[in-house]
């Protein structure tokens, strides 16, 4: 008989429903830890499994036994496993996947435990990175005196202390044979330390001090304070105008939490954002802060986890899936930007962090804040109802004033850049302040037609126009990055003509140096800031007063504080209007509040410039008077009689392969088999479709959906657990299930 007392429940990471026992050998008896990872036998395979802890009962008699434990501390606690249990049943998902995705990439690269027993996942291993210092050798006068630049090396050792070679390469270029010689001369010894990859490395903070709290500011941080002295959950929406001070309230929450012993995790919504943030947290805390982004590379990202787990960091700030950072006594839960949609992971376990804040918080027992200057409908409807306490700063910092919008109407007209817009750039240059332009499309043209058949050139492997790159010199796919020679020739009738369509961003650029020549103009999109540092550097030119004109993407709307801008100019204001989505009037309105709110963030007043051709648009109007109030009440309207979130909840099928006829007979049998469901069980669901997905073709897969409505969560939740028992798809065909997906197209 096997005692029960050596069965563990593990987790596989696969696309597989449940959980396996496993039998503990003796000689692991006191290594097979909840928390820590084991090789298990998995079919004919050897997989890494999770330990999630004793088996409550086991019906296999012959069970398997684990080959080896992997870590000899736990990597996550049993709060945490309680999270992922959480999010595993809301998103459906299995366990196993959950806890991968929740572990940092780079802890996988090294498992093994080495032969000397003590490598673990947080002290050694292959993807632990150690370094060589130089310190200051025994002796101080040697035989033979090394070269002059041997000598200059060696100044720098004792006047350190120590010093690690990547330094002293950083100072003195290639240094090897000399620090070779310091060694022989044993003027230096080498030591070999465990260095976590510091994301931070070469930024220089100078600290502050917390401001003078205006009267909102103080009321908003009273509610938040209070609650971290109560300990217990308490989700807040901090709803504050653009350049209201939202960032100083959180500054003082964490500093609270962390009097009380507590730790923060912010979550922000891109990487883009994070230097300034970033620089102003380290400003506040100095050290003790960690980041995790998608920009880190896996190294770097598993250093920043090591650090958190083992307690060396206090605050976290990183994109969503910091939501699974290894914290504990989670004080305080900050989500910027809450409404933004990049929160929502788009693929494998689609979870959305901004979602997700609430239910961690909830079993932390912390406080949650969302804060927006244009928070979701979602978020307004939430607060109105009392599930979110509403904190408001309506006022700008210092009674600056928001900035006068004026929206010009552009039916029928032929140029990018009204004449209104040209005249305000033209002053701001003359007053020598600095202006943004906003247009959300990239590249030059955002398609070609030619000018022969009519035709526009079209992606081979997906449904989509190109979009003219024209310094590239290339014609581009901005889905699946196909990239033909441009302006190329038509694949239908091989013209040679083609005429360019849509301006992007460089084509904005490049009209805007035509029309102020004198004007330094920055470009930021994706085109210009793939490259490490780029997007910093872009920053820097506008902060330091060495650009006149930022033209870019929504990238540019975002969380940027520049103190010098008093023009922001919107150029095709519906550009998000048209998407065939519920939410394009909310993100339109967001964007377009967002952009305008770039302006008149320092001492000077702002003035905006928007042009439109549909100027009478509730989104656009709103954004441009300032009328958040009006655009809430208008959205709302809509989408309870629509039948669209928050008043009904969503989940989207989306069913894909490489031949259209199986992938619409399998998105048939698939809605044949929901209502089957659907009425057996008498579920209250709306199944709407299968439809052609908005891009029919993507990556040369042809694409479905079906979307789910429900008035009632749980109604949802059941018909998908029941259709998984039953569902049988054929290799050929993926099916995925979106719950309250974000991206509709
Ligand atoms: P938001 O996050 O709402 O856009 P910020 O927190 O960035 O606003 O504040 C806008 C600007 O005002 C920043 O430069 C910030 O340092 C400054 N600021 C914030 N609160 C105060 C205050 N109470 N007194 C003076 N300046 C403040
Ligand atoms: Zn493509």
């Amino acid at each position: 008989m096997t005692d029960p007392q050596h069965i563990i429940e593990v987790a596989i990471p696969l696309y597989l429903e449940k959980t396996f026992h496993y039998l503990v050998p003796e000689r692991l008896q006191h290594e097979a830890l909840t928390g820590r990872r084991a090789l298990v036998p998995f079919g004919n395979r050897k997989l890494t499994g999770y330990i999630l802890g004793k088996a409550a009962g086991s019906e296999i008699i012959k069970l398997k036994e684990i080959i080896e434990i992997l870590d000899s501390e736990p990597l996550w606690t049993a709060c945490e496993l309680e999270f992922f249990r959480w999010t595993a049943s809301y998103y459906q998902h299995p366990l196993g996947e959950v806890v991968r995705t929740a572990l940092p990439a780079g802890i996988n690269i090294q498992t093994r435990k080495g032969t000397t027993g003590e490598d673990s996942h947080l002290t050694g291993g292959k993807n632990v990175r150690r370094e060589k210092f130089y310190l200051p050798g025994p002796t101080e006068d040697p035989l033979r005196q090394p070269s002059a630049k041997a000598q200059e090396i060696l100044a720098v050792i004792r006047e350190a202390g120590n010093i690690s070679a990547a330094d002293l390469r950083k100072r003195f270029g290639v240094c090897t044979p000399q620090l070779k010689r310091l060694v022989e001369l044993d003027l230096s010894r080498i030591e070999e330390r465990e260095v976590y990859r510091d994301p931070f490395k070469d930024c220089i903070v100078k600290l502050d001090e917390p401001r003078c709290l205006h009267t909102h500011q103080k009321g908003a941080l009273d509610a938040i304070a209070d609650a971290l002295n109560l300990q217990k959950f308490s989700p807040f929406l901090l709803y504050g105008v653009t350049g209201s001070g939202k960032t100083e309230v959180y500054l003082q929450a964490i500093s609270h939490a962390l009097d009380l012993g507590k730790n923060a995790l912010v979550l922000v919504p891109e990487i883009a954002l994070t230097p300034q943030l970033t620089g102003r947290f380290q400003a506040r805390f100095g050290g003790g802060i960690a980041i995790l982004h998608s920009g880190l590379s896996d190294g770097e990202r598993y250093d920043e986890w090591r650090r958190i787990r083992r307690g060396l960091a206090r605050i976290v700030i990183g994109a969503r899936s910091a939501i699974f950072a290894p914290l504990d006594k989670i004080g305080i839960i900050i989500v910027d930007e809450e409404h933004e949609g990049s929160f929502k992971q788009s693929d494998g376990l689609r979870y959305n962090a901004r979602d997700l804040a609430l239910v961690r918080g909830r079993l932390e027992q912390s406080a949650v804040v969302l804060g927006s200057a244009t928070p979701s409908v979602t978020s307004i409807h939430a607060a109105s109802e009392g599930r979110l306490t509403l904190l408001g700063l309506p006022e700008r910092v210092e009674g600056r004033p928001m900035p006068v919008v004026e929206l010009v109407d552009m039916k029928g007209s032929k140029t990018t850049l009204s004449a209104s817009l040209s005249l305000c750039l033209a002053e701001t240059l003359e007053e020598r302040r600095q202006a943004i332009v906003f247009l959300n499309r990239r590249g030059f043209a955002t398609f070609l037609v030619c000018t022969d058949c009519g035709k526009p050139l079209t992606c081979p492997n997906c449904s989509v126009t190109l979009t003219y790159h024209r310094q590239r010199g290339q014609s581009l796919c901005h889905y699946c990055d196909y990239a033909v020679p441009a302006p190329g020739t038509c694949p239908a009738c091989r013209g040679t003509t083609l005429s360019e369509l849509g301006a992007g961003t460089e084509k904005l650029e490049y009209e805007l140096k035509e029309l102020l020549p004198s004007a330094r103009v920055l470009r930021m999109d994706s085109d210009t800031t793939s490259g490490k540092g780029s997007h910093e550097r872009l920053l820097t030119r506008m902060n330091d007063g060495s650009a006149d004109i930022l033209v870019g993407t929504q990238m540019i709307a975002k969380g940027h504080d520049f103190p010098e801008v008093t023009l922001v100019g919107v150029v095709n204001a519906e550009a998000s209007l048209g998407m065939p989505d519920f939410r394009a009037a909310e993100r339109t309105f967001q964007l377009l509040s967002q952009v305008i709110g770039r302006a008149g963030r320092g001492e000077n007043p702002g003035r905006v410039v928007v042009q439109a051709i549909d100027t009478g648009h509730y989104a656009i109007r709103s954004a441009a008077e300032h009328d958040a109030a009006g655009f809430y009440q208008q959205e709302l309207e809509f989408r309870r009689e629509a039948g669209y979130p928050p008043f009904t909840f969503l989940a989207a099928f989306a069913i894909s392969g490489l031949a259209e006829h199986t992938v619409s007979e399998q998105a048939d049998m698939t809605a044949r088999l929901l209502a089957q469901l659907k009425s057996e069980l008498k579920i209250r669901v709306d199944i709407l479709g299968p439809v052609p997905s908005p891009i029919y073709r993507l990556r040369n897969r042809f694409r479905r959906q079906i979307l789910l409505k429900a008035v009632i969560r749980g109604d949802l939740h059941r018909l998908l657990a029941f259709w998984r028992q039953r569902v049988n798809v054929v290799s050929t065909v993926r099916i995925s299930v979106d719950i309250d997906p974000v991206d509709m197209m």
